[in-house]
Parts: C-alpha cells; sequence; structure tokens
C-alpha cells in the first residue's frame, strides 16, 4: 500500500528553527510506522533521525506522536492509521520532551535526570543470618508493579503539570521512586521520601490521573504517587505546605464534616510559620470585614458530621488492611 508521511524535522540546536518534510512511501498491508520509517531512511532521506530498538512493543524506545496520538511507532499500524485518520500521516515527538534531532527526543532532560534524583537505588538493611533475604510474594506484589515501568514515557507525555513546569519529577521518575518505596530490603525510604517531598516533587502532581491513562502496562502512575505521599504522612513528613494542606483538610472534613477554611489556611501555612502567617494577616482582614468570615471565627460541626466522620473512618481503617 502507498501512505503518505508528514514528518517533524529539526537539527541539533537551540537556534534550528522545526519544520516538516513529506515522503510518500510503498509499504506492506500489515507494516508500521516504524517500518516505514526505516524505509524513508533507506530510500529517500538518510538523515531522518529516530529512535528504536526491541521492534516489538516492549522497550517504548520509539515513543512518538502519530496522528496527535502518543504510540509505539514499533506497533502502530500504518494500515489502521490510513484508513481512519487523514490523507497524510503525522509522526512528530511525544509532547513535554525536548527534541535532540527530528524524532530524537532529549532522554536526559526528559527523564533520566529526574530519575538520577530519587535516589533510584536500594539502600541494603542487612541480611538474615543464612545470608538470605527472603520476601513472600504479596510483599513483592507492589514492588513488581512498579519495576514492571520500561521508561517508555507516555505518563510525562500525558501529564498535565509537565507543560507548565518542566522541572516537576513527572509520573515515570516518581512511579521509579515509588518501586524502593515499598522494598523491604531498602532501610533509605524516609531518606527517599524526604527527596520526594521537596518543590516539583510528588506534592506537585495534581492527580488528574492522565498519567494512568497513558500507561500501556496498567501500572497506575498516579496511584503510586498518592500511594507514596501516604506513606509519607506515616514516617511525619509534612514539611511541604501541600502536604500540611492535605492534611489539614481531611482533618477538618473528619471533625466537623464540613471544611474549615481558617484553619485550613492557617495549618497550611504551619504554625509556627510566622512570616507566612503574617503574609495571610491581609487576606484574613478583607475576607472578615468582607463577611465571609464570621467574628470569633468558630467553626461549628454540621449537622449529621458523626455519620460523615464514620465514614471517613471506616476509610482509613480499610486502606490500612
Ligand atoms: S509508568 Fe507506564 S507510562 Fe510511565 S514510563 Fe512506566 S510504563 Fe511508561
Amino acid at each position: 500500500m502507498q501512505a503518505t508521511f508528514n514528518v517533524y524535522r529539526k537539527e541539533p540546536g537551540p537556534n534550528s528553527k522545526p519544520g516538516r518534510s513529506t515522503y510518500s512511501v510503498e509499504v506492506a498491508a500489515d507494516a508500521t510506522v516504524m517500518d516505514a520509517l526505516l524505509k524513508i531512511r533507506d530510500e529517500q532521506d538518510p538523515a531522518l533521525g529516530f529512535r528504536g530498538s526491541c521492534l516489538r512493543g516492549y522497550c517504548g524506545d520509539c515513543t512518538v506522536r502519530v496522528n496527535g496520538k502518543a504510540a509505539f511507532a514499533c506497533t502502530a499500524k500504518v494500515a489502521a492509521l490510513a484508513k481512519k485518520g487523514p490523507a497524510e500521516i503525522s509522526v512528530e515527538p511525544i509532547r513535554n520532551m525536548p527534541v535532540v534531532k527530528d524524532l530524537i527526543q532529549d532522554w536526559d532532560a526528559f527523564l533520566w535526570n529526574k530519575i538520577d534524583a530519587t535516589k533510584p537505588w536500594l539502600e541494603p538493611n542487612g541480611s538474615t543470618a543464612d545470608g538470605e533475604q527472603r520476601i513472600p510474594d504479596t510483599v513483592m506484589a507492589k514492588v513488581r508493579k512498579a519495576m514492571s515501568c520500561f521508561y517508555c514515557g507516555l505518563c510525562d507525555e500525558g501529564c498535565t503539570v509537565l507543560p507548565v513546569d518542566f522541572n516537576f519529577l513527572g509520573p515515570a521518575a516518581l512511579t521509579k521512586a515509588s518501586r524502593f518505596t515499598w522494598d523491604p530490603r531498602d532501610h533509605a525510604v524516609r531518606e527517599r521520601l524526604q527527596i520526594l517531598e521537596r518543590p516539583k516533587g510528588m506534592w506537585d502532581c495534581v492527580h488528574c490521573f492522565e498519567a494512568s491513562e497513558h500507561c500501556p502496562r496498567e501500572i497506575a502512575p498516579t496511584e503510586r504517587i498518592m500511594e507514596m505521599r501516604d506513606e509519607a504522612f506515616k514516617y511525619g513528613i509534612t514539611n511541604e505546605k501541600v502536604a500540611r494542606h492535605h492534611l489539614s483538610f481531611a482533618a477538618s472534613v473528619k471533625r466537623s464534616g464540613w471544611l474549615d477554611e481558617g484553619r485550613l489556611a492557617i495549618e497550611s501555612e504551619g504554625l509556627t510559620n510566622f512570616k507566612g502567617l503574617m503574609k495571610l494577616l491581609p487576606t484574613a482582614v478583607k475576607a472578615i470585614t468582607r463577611g465571609k468570615a464570621p467574628i470569633p471565627y468558630l467553626h461549628h460541626k454540621r449537622e449529621g458530621s458523626e455519620k460523615i466522620t464514620r465514614i471517613i473512618e471506616k476509610a482509613e481503617a480499610n486502606k490500612e488492611k
């Protein structure tokens, strides 16, 4: 079959302007986009840059956007794309990733440097008497889940925070870090969670669940991030404002059945953070003078709040199981 490809092009260097090249190529009926790119490079344009490794959808090395959707070039079928999509099949780099050349993306900046920042190695906590560390399968289930990540970057491609803050660690690096959080052989869990708690870390995730939607291995990176936040609470790690906000919010609803906004603002800022609390003062004064906050501030329990408390207690008990 004959297919036309409209491919993103860019020469290396910060000053080069991106463009597009169009190629018409004859491919087999069961050809993939990778087959087509290889043929274009062999027969028409030896300078076309792209990546690929396993060619079987196992390694995640050839992630690109095809017709505006993230895909593996080695598994996306040309016939299906030509049938459903526009006359020209568009191929471009995935979002949120700097480009080195054409479809070759800068994985160091996008992923490896960020993974590196999460202390992604096991810190052994000693062996049993016979030198073995036998771990029950049930304990390893969570570790294995995170370990099945093959760093395709699709979760980062779908992330809604990275387009506005490229320095956010991102779901892929955080998923890697979660692997060590659950490994009972590791003794650096606290230290790692403290690293992840810093700005640009796990608290910058806005839990839009796009990362989980994008993951081809059903690792659910968003859920992995949320689990690590809960684990950080168990370690008493609440240095980040967002963490305190989260705790105060949940405690308020559990206590009174609704949100105590005044207390939320104060507890999020930190009771010992005098400078931060002073900054809140003008907003508090405005809220009080405009009738948005009662004087003196009395947050009463809402009717039926005991039912809400019971629901939250039940959910907490279930989570512990
Ligand atoms: S978590 Fe899923 S989407 Fe993200 S890099 Fe790993 S395999 Fe890819």
